[in-house]
């Protein structure tokens, strides 16, 4: 059975979307991952700059990752692509330092990641670290029951107590956050703070 090209072009969406969902997630649960991912929730300031904010170790591998992924779902180059201008232009949105109105931010996180939900994210208290891990449409949290809200966004706090020193915030720092070894391991830590 053949789909119509455009339902074809959704579907590998979705998965692509899907993939990076579960992607993200596993980067939060493997500590081998964590290490590499850590440097994007080490910022204590979020803006469009964090959207970029990757350690070159975490890129390689989702990289690397993505070609068995496209072989696997029988998507082309042009699907990936597109899916990556789509993820590349909300990602930059749910990061920058933008006012959106309340209500706008809710009827558009019925679609989208926005930044009330990804601002959550980057909280420094687990159990909002440990949520909304969508990166283009909002579904997955819902779907797989990670969505969080936080009624009083201004009152988060964001970044990584581990890595609180402006020398963590420097170029070299950030490369050299996968090799340090914290004290307090991220998964004992539930208290609010
Ligand atoms: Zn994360
Ligand atoms: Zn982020």
């Amino acid at each position: 059975m053949t789909l119509p090209a455009w339902i074809e072009w959704l579907l590998a969406i979705l998965l692509f979307d899907a993939w990076t969902y579960y992607w993200h997630r596993i980067n939060h649960r493997v500590p081998f991952l964590w290490r590499f991912h850590r440097v994007h929730h080490s910022d204590p300031h979020m803006d469009v700059t964090t959207a970029n904010r990757f350690h070159t170790g975490e890129i390689v591998m989702s990289s690397i990752l993505r070609i068995p992924l496209i072989i696997l779902l029988g998507a082309s180059i042009e699907q990936l692509a597109l899916y990556e201008l789509l993820m590349f232009a909300v990602v930059q949105f749910h990061h920058a330092n933008i006012s959106v109105s309340e209500r706008w931010d809710r009827v558009l996180r019925l679609f989208i990641v926005t930044p009330y939900m990804h601002k959550v994210h980057h909280s420094r208290w687990q159990p909002e670290t440990d949520s909304n891990y969508s990166s283009l449409l909002s579904i997955w949290d819902r779907l797989f029951r990670s969505f969080r809200i936080n009624e009083k966004p201004g009152s988060l706090r964001l970044g990584l107590d581990e890595f609180d020193s402006p020398a963590d915030q420097t170029i070299p720092g950030m490369l050299k956050t996968p090799a340090v070894k914290v004290k307090q391991p991220k998964e004992k830590k539930t208290h609010h703070p």
